[in-house]
């Protein structure tokens, strides 16, 4: 609306920040950004934000910016029109596909982006360049939550909201840190906690400040997630604590199961967990007197080996207990991007289509194969690290990555920015010269949030519209005109003039969203996927599990133990955000207010082993994995024990990042990097 100041202006927007969707207005003057107004309207979070939703946006205006398409000479950039960048891009991938096939190009896709540009990225890549190869940066962290969900009940999202979370009698909290990854989320269940009594445990390596608040607080070994889970849902049935008529009537492969939980008693547990047999009863006791218990997870179960396996193990214990399918209880994966909810929602991956259908499906395939008019292959594509191993095979020549960091992110980036240097032609759709962009044969200036319309959906699946406040800085653009000039220069009609008709576009070719548009979501209105018929469908499966038979099925899937290491490397890497910064920290970083606030990077000793080793708070020591090493300044802490040290991943120095330490292991089923299964030896450099 134009105020008195007619340059003033305010633009409802949504955060980027993490996967809460807090909404607010964002008054602007030209390009300066006066402030942040939350207000009563915003679904998520009504008046709330954290200090990222509030300081974190000064990045768009960084001189840092790219702001004109570049082309590589040599060892240097060029700066070049829109036409010539585009023109070369078609020209050489067109080439690749021509001379190697189609599937020896590789597309990934940002989960910062907005879903009608992910869902052009995947159009992009089955229609124009006719490969399943695209993928997005789920697969480094919310894959297996979303394989787990996905087989017990059927779809890959929260089973209900976080005013569900916030109405729990008993929140459980595994490997997730909201307090400092996802604040408002935390704040919501902080004030149960205060208001309503509402119980919390937390479950973590490292005690970090919902493990300080939790009712109980619970330390098992590193890896051991799936063992504790499937202990207490066991016991609590041989206890004849679960809900039998629940499972009679909602869960199929109730017998198998129980054969399956057999070894999982409270002994062997504790043996291989470190948990207490008492705490163990004490979980099952705890979730046995709740009205309603909700388990919200994160990269502390899913960025391991047995990732996959773990979030089955969760959504086993909810349906013994018959905590789906009502309010106030489920399962709860917390997305960490803004968008990767949406980003896998539209189909980015290389198995299925937009809302999750299946690219093997023949009928499925059919209609997008009519509404596409091409032929689109019949077998899933590569995920990222399958096509960093087609890299190395001399199958895959060309990538084009939007938003996404991989030669910084991947485990063991070492490796993966070897692998970019072998492509023929790599492109990088970026704001930022990230590392991944310093190895790109183009780059193609996108443009942030707050200069483009668009929908997120956020990890309730929640989908929200966020409006553009700001032209784009210098000759960058929207990454959905970008997408769509390039499909225009490769020789196919996209006409798309506005993201609401990519919207409409997708919406036709995807059940749980045919009753959404733009119009549903205008201002602050929202919209919940996951309905059958394509409604609004705030708590999931209303209408019974998304199989066949509308049972859920419990999962039959054993436990992984961990990575093993050889014996040098004697300590336990564990790594995560604090709360001033966004995940490698490639934009708030890039924000002075927040930059103020969390100068540099540390490793977390316990005061056991800094005795044992003589450092102290700012000795400076040197981590060694396998795979690489960082130096860092030690801070002491009780946050961790033993022989548990703990990095923060926001590094964006080539001295510190932690993922120079982290390795090759990968999830079991969906391979996203084990992260979280680090092992290090510490060296000290200097005393003082
Ligand atoms: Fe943004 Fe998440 Fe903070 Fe909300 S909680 S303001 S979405 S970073």
């Amino acid at each position: 609306a134009a105020m008195r100041d007619t340059r003033t202006k305010k633009t409802k927007t949504v955060c980027t920040f993490c996967g809460v969707g807090c909404s607010f207005e964002v008054w602007t003057k030209d390009r300066e950004i006066l402030k942040i107004e939350p207000s009563e309207n915003a679904p998520v979070n009504s008046v709330s934000t954290c200090v990222k939703g509030k300081f974190g946006w000064d990045y768009v205006n960084s001189n840092e910016r790219i702001t004109t398409p570049l082309i590589r000479q040599g060892d240097v950039f060029v700066e070049a029109t829109w036409d010539e960048a585009l023109s070369l891009v078609a020209k050489k991938l067109g080439g690749i596909k021509e001379t190697y096939g189609s599937d020896s190009i590789g597309f990934i896709s940002s989960s910062k982006m907005t879903n009608e540009e992910n869902y052009l990225i995947q159009k992009l890549a089955r229609q124009v360049f006719g490969t399943n190869n695209v993928d997005n940066c789920s697969r480094y962290c919310q894959s297996p939550a979303s394989w787990g969900l996905q087989q017990t009940g059927g779809i890959g999202g929260d089973t209900g909201t976080i005013k569900d979370i916030a109405g729990a009698g008993l929140v459980i909290l595994v490997g997730c840190a909201p307090a400092e990854g996802h604040p408002v989320l935390a704040t919501r269940i902080k004030r149960a906690q205060k208001l309503h009594g509402q119980k919390i445990i937390t479950v973590d390596v490292r005690r970090h400040e919902m493990g300080d608040r939790a009712d109980l607080f619970v330390r098992p070994k590193q890896g051991t997630d799936y063992v504790w889970l499937s202990a207490v849902t066991k016991y609590m049935m041989d206890q004849g604590w679960h809900d039998e008529p629940f499972i009679q009537k909602h869960v199929n492969q109730y017998h198998e199961f129980l054969k399956m939980m057999e070894p999982y008693t409270l002994e062997q547990a504790e043996k291989i967990t470190g948990i207490a047999k008492e705490t163990l009863i004490q979980i099952a006791e705890m979730i046995r007197d709740a009205d309603g218990t909700a388990i919200c997870w994160g990269m502390g179960v899913t960025q391991n080996i047995a990732g996959s396996h773990t979030s089955v193990a969760i959504a086993n214990l909810l349906l013994a207990t018959g905590n789906m399918l009502r309010p106030n209880a489920g399962a709860y994966p917390l997305r960490g991007h803004n968008n990767v909810q949406g980003a896998a929602d539209m189909g980015t991956m290389p198995n299925i289509f937009p809302g999750y259908q299946s690219v093997t499906d023949d009928q499925v395939r059919a209609k997008f194969e009519k509404a596409y008019g091409v032929d689109i292959p019949a077998a899933s594509g590569l995920d990222n690290i399958q096509m960093l191993e087609a890299i190395d095979k001399d199958e895959m020549k060309a990538m084009f990555i939007a938003g996404e960091d991989m030669a910084w992110v991947d485990a063991d980036s070492n490796h993966t920015q070897e692998m970019l240097t072998k492509l023929d032609f790599l492109v990088v759709q970026e704001i930022f010269l990230s590392t991944t962009a310093q190895f790109a044969d183009v780059i193609l200036p996108g443009a942030p949030s707050l200069e483009k319309d668009g929908t997120f959906t956020n990890t309730e699946r929640r989908v929200q519209r966020l409006y553009q406040a700001l032209e784009p800085l210098g000759n960058s653009k929207p990454d959905w005109w970008i997408l769509t000039q390039l499909a225009k220069q490769m020789g196919f009609e996209w006409n798309y003039t506005h993201p609401s008709e990519i919207f409409a576009e997708m919406a036709s070719l995807t059940p749980f969203f045919s009753q959404c548009s733009y119009d549903v979501l205008e201002g602050w209105n929202s919209f919940h996927w996951g309905s059958p018929d394509g409604t609004d469908t705030p708590l999931l499966y209303q209408d019974g599990f998304h199989f066949p038979d509308k049972k859920a099925r419990f999962g039959l899937f054993d436990y992984v133990p961990p990575v093993e290491f050889p014996q040098e490397f004697d300590l336990s890497l564990d790594n995560g955000r604090l709360l001033e910064h966004f995940h490698e920290g490639n934009l708030t970083q890039k924000s002075e207010g927040l930059n103020y606030k969390f100068p540099k990077v540390f490793v977390e000793v316990s005061p056991e082993l800094a005795e044992e080793r003589g450092v102290k708070d700012g000795s400076l020591v040197r981590l060694v994995s396998p795979y690489g090493a960082i130096r860092l300044p030690v801070l002491v802490t009780d946050r961790v024990t033993g022989k548990t040290v703990y990095v923060p991943m926001h590094s964006s120095s080539h001295e510190s990042a932690v993922n120079l330490l982290t390795g090759g292991a990968v999830d079991v089923v969906t391979h996203t990097p084990a992260y979280k299964q680090a092992k290090v030896r510490m060296e000290v450099l200097e005393f003082d």
